[in-house]
């Protein structure tokens, strides 16, 4: 989508801390951290929020919680813990609207979250 900011970095037309890229997924740490570890772990192809989710998307969501999972281990935040989430629409914060799953770690997390 070419207006989206997440496409953009997607197409390294603006620039971004890259963690991880693969044919299908960009992670790159977050620009205002909110925690010591705090990468967003996105989906190439340009789905606005999990109200757009299909049947064929379960792939590619599965592929981005597992590559969150696998960003933790190697930054040695498995054992300890580490919440990934996606926020959706107005109440929930959503900002961006191209999904990202945040991954946050490296200190201890609070419940309810705000
Ligand atoms: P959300 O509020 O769930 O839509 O999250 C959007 C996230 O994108 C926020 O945590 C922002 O800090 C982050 N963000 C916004 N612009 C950029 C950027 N250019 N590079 C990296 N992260 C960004
Ligand atoms: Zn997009």
């Amino acid at each position: 989508m070419t207006d989206c900011l997440f496409c953009k970095i997607i197409r390294h037309e603006i620039p971004a801390s890259i963690v991880y890229e693969d044919d299908r997924i960009l992670a790159f740490n977050d620009i205002n951290p909110q925690a010591p570890t705090h990468v967003l772990v996105v989906p190439k192809r340009h789905i606005a929020t999990l109200n757009e989710l299909s049947p064929e998307d379960d792939q590619i969501v599965g592929e981005l919680v597992r590559r969150a999972a696998a960003i933790a281990k190697e930054r040695g935040i498995s054992a300890g813990g580490f919440r990934t989430l996606f926020n959706t629409n107005r109440e929930a914060g959503q900002t961006v609207f191209h999904i990202h799953l945040h991954l946050l770690g490296g200190r201890t997390m609070h419940w309810p979250p705000g």
